[in-house]
């Protein structure tokens, strides 16, 4: 087994940079790629070809640089050039290369290396949460409202369904089964396990376009609108989750969620208090004396509230289940309705004659009795 000296075959100091491998690997592999070789020089073309693919896939991975720092290439490679390293099978490489135009070698050298930030399927992510405000009134949060939410959020392109593309072919590499049986030499023996096609990503295809659309990604950004049940009882500050109506994931990663937060705007006459109501209402100084029936506005129409006589003004009453419904359905709160008793500030004539003879009339027995015990 002959040890081979890759950072002599790509031309770099033993101790270049990654950026600088990967530099002088492109100008290699422009000038000994198999379709530029002369014809009488094809053999030696396509090994020296061979031999700057084993080399960067070793000195371009950081661990396997080491390894190589450490035992050499006899680690790698068994000597005869047969062996794949990683899976990556260099006649692969070399249909990969011809399939592929001379400006997309970035892609091939980031399958080389194994990671890359531009291929597809790769990495899952959840799409981004989206929140929506939207104020409702008194009366939508009693009875529970639908509401229209506007949305413009990045969804699966309609046009290719996400795919990207148009066109596929079953996926060379692994002739469409989407599974690659990977080998791996090491000093400790040989590895070999079967892990999704890094060509295809496990899909068994391969585009042959791309899609005008979306340019490729899968996924655009669009206007659309939906449909939000709020429901009875809902409080300001609430959020509605809306599963799914995020924005789409990349790489088929799941939709991130929608929330609706709920702002319930302040009404005319209505305080709430939890689920309960407070409302105060004015009543005559006789109403309050002598008693009286009087009807009260309540949030979804009126009521009857009976008024004993000898009422105090602040006093409150309670009118049961005329309140908010629970927003977790479990009944409802009530009305408290505050009664103020108003002095009237202008008076007829009639009027003021009527209450100088109030004023005239004794305190009744119990009254005094109130007072002095
Ligand atoms: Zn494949
Ligand atoms: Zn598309």
């Amino acid at each position: 087994m002959t040890s081979k000296d890759y950072y002599k075959l790509l031309g770099v100091e033993k101790n270049a940079t990654k950026e600088e491998i990967k530099k002088a690997f492109k100008k290699l592999a422009l000038k000994y790629h198999p379709d530029r070789s002369p014809e009488d020089k094809k053999v030696e073309y396509e090994e020296k070809f061979k031999e700057i693919n084993e080399a960067v896939s070793v000195l371009g991975d950081d661990k396997k640089r080491q390894q190589y720092d450490q035992f050499g290439s006899a680690a790698f490679s068994g000597g005869t050039g047969g062996a794949g390293f990683e899976g990556f099978d260099f006649s692969d490489i070399m249909s990969q290369f011809r399939s592929e135009s001379f400006g997309n070698f970035d892609n091939i050298f980031d399958h080389i290396f194994g990671g890359s930030t531009r291929s597809r399927g790769a990495r899952q992510r959840r799409g981004s949460d989206l929140l929506f405000e939207t104020e409702i009134t008194l009366e939508e949060a009693y009875s529970g409202v639908e509401k229209t939410v506007p949305l413009n959020k990045l969804e699966v392109c309609d046009e290719c369904l996400g795919k990207g593309a148009n066109k596929f072919e079953s996926c060379h590499h692994c002739k469409g089964s989407g599974y690659m049986k990977r080998t791996q030499r090491t000093p400790f023996g040989l590895f070999q396990q079967t892990g999704p096609c890094p060509y295809c990503h496990g899909r068994g295809e391969l585009p042959q376009d791309s899609c005008h659309s979306c340019g490729g990604e899968g996924i655009s950004r669009k206007k659309k609108k939906i449909e939000v049940s709020i429901p009875a009882g809902v409080e300001s500050g609430m959020r509605l989750r809306v599963k799914g109506e995020g924005e789409v994931g990349e790489n088929n990663g799941p939709c991130g969620d929608l929330y609706v937060q709920i702002q319930v705007k302040e009404h005319e006459f209505f305080e709430r208090e939890g689920n309960d109501l407070h409302l105060t209402v004015p009543i005559s100084f006789s109403q309050a004396a002598l008693g009286d029936e009087i009807e009260v506005p309540t949030i979804n129409g009126k009521a009857k509230l009976k008024i004993p006589a000898g009422t105090q003004t602040e006093t409150i009453f309670r009118m049961q289940n005329k309140g908010m419904p629970s927003v977790h359905g479990s009944g409802s709160g009530d009305e408290m309705v505050k009664v103020r008793v108003e002095i009237p500030k202008k008076l007829t004539k009639k009027q003021t004659e009527l209450i100088k003879q109030l004023k005239e009339e004794k305190p009744s027995k119990s009254f005094l009795k109130n007072i002095f015990g």
